[in-house]
C-alpha cells in the first residue's frame, strides 16, 4: 500500500513517526509545509522538514517537539554575545543541518534534493518532500500588529488570532515528486497539524486539490475537547472561520476533499464518517497505535 501524509511540524511529526513504525519506508512518503521556512543569520531554515526527519531518524526533542535531542546551544550564546538576533533557537547540533541546506542550495541543489540528501545521511528511510521547491511564505494578518512573517507571528507575538492568514501568492508548482507522490498513491492521510498554517499551504498549491480528490483523503483531528494540544489553532479558528474551535471546522475546512475524520472520544462530526479514539501521543505506543488504528479505518471506509 502506498500512503501519503500531509504534515506541519509538531503534531504532523508526531503522527507520521507512528505510522513509520507500522509501514515499510516504501510505503510512505511525507509531504512537507514550507510556508514557515526563512533565513536566518544568512541561512535557510526549514522548521516543519527538520521536525519531520528529526522525529523519523529519532534525533527530536520530544519534550518541546521541535529541535534535536542533547542539544547544546553554544554558537547561540556567542552570536548573541556579538549582537546578533537570538530570538529563534537554533542549537550547534542542528545548525549543521542549516549549513547543509544554505550550502547546496547556494550550489544549486533543488529542496527536494538537498532535503533527501539530509533525510538518508540521517537514517530516515520514508521518502520526505518539501511541498515545492520555491519559497512561499506564509504572512499573518493581526488586529493591531499588521501583516506579519509567520515566525514573527509565531515566536515574537506567539500566534495572536489573525483575521488573514496569506499564503504566498502566486503560489508555485508543487514539485513533480509531489505530483507524482499524491498521483501513484492509494491513500492520503492528513496529519493532526494546524490546517490554516501547516496544511493550507500544500493543498492550495495549483493542482493539488483535484489531485486530492481523487484519492481516498482521511484527516487526524488536531483538536481535543475543542483545544489545540500546542500552538494557537483554537484561538485562530473563531476569526478565520467564524466557527467555534471544534472538529466541524476542521471537517467543514476540508470539505472539499475530506472522506473521514479521527477524533477523540465523543467527538464526531455529525454526517462525516469518523472515527473516535484516543488521539493524543504522548509517546511512541501512542503515535504506533493511532497510526495502526488510522491505517485500518482508512482502508475500510
Ligand atoms: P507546527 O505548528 O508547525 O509545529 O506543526 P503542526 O501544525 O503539525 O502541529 C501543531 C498542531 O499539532 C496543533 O494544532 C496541535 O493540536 C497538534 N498536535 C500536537 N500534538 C498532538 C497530539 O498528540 N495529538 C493530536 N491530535 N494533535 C496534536
Amino acid at each position: 500500500m502506498k500512503v501519503v501524509a500531509l504534515s506541519g511540524g509538531v503534531g504532523g511529526a508526531r503522527f507520521v513517526h507512528g505510522l513509520a513504525q507500522v509501514l515499510s519506508p516504501d510505503e510512505l512518503t511525507v509531504i512537507v509545509n514550507t510556508g514557515d521556512d526563512f533565513e536566518h543569520w544568512g541561512l535557510w531554515i526549514s522548521p516543519d522538514l527538520d521536525t519531520v526527519m528529526y522525529s523519523l531518524a529519532g534525533l527530536g526533542d520530544e519534550v518541546q517537539g521541535w529541535g534535536r535531542k542533547d542539544e547544546s546551544f553554544v554558537t547561540l550564546e556567542e552570536l548573541r554575545r556579538l549582537g546578533a538576533p537570538a530570538w529563534f533557537r537554533l542549537g550547534d547540533r542542528d545548525l549543521s543541518t542549516h549549513l547543509f541546506r544554505t550550502m547546496r542550495l547556494r550550489e544549486g541543489a533543488s529542496l527536494t534534493e538537498v532535503t533527501t540528501s539530509l533525510c538518508r545521511s540521517n537514517g530516515v528511510g520514508p521518502t520526505v518532500l518539501p511541498m515545492c521547491d520555491a519559497p512561499r511564505p506564509t504572512r499573518l494578518d493581526v488586529p493591531g500588529l499588521g501583516v506579519l512573517d509567520f515566525q514573527s507571528w509565531l515566536v515574537t507575538h506567539r500566534g495572536p488570532a489573525p483575521t488573514a492568514v496569506l499564503l504566498g501568492s502566486p503560489a508555485p508548482e508543487p514539485s513533480p515528486a509531489v505530483r507524482e507522490a499524491i498521483e501513484g498513491c492509494d491513500l492520503v492521510l492528513i496529519g493532526p497539524s494546524n490546517p490554516y498554517v501547516s496544511i493550507d499551504p500544500i493543498t492550495t498549491l495549483p493542482g493539488l486539490t483535484d489531485l486530492l480528490q481523487a484519492r481516498p483523503v482521511v484527516a487526524v483531528s488536531p483538536l481535543i475537547g475543542g483545544r489545540a494540544v500546542k500552538g494557537p489553532l483554537a484561538e485562530m479558528m473563531p476569526s478565520l472561520s467564524g466557527r467555534q474551535a471544534g472538529n466541524e471546522a476542521i471537517a467543514s475546512h476540508y470539505r472539499a476533499f475530506l472522506r473521514a475524520l479521527v477524533v477523540a472520544p465523543g467527538e464526531a462530526v455529525p454526517g462525516l464518517v469518523c472515527l473516535e479514539t484516543n488521539t493524543l501521543m504522548r509517546d511512541l505506543d501512542d503515535r504506533r497505535r493511532l497510526a495502526e488504528e488510522t491505517l485500518r479505518f482508512a482502508v475500510q471506509t
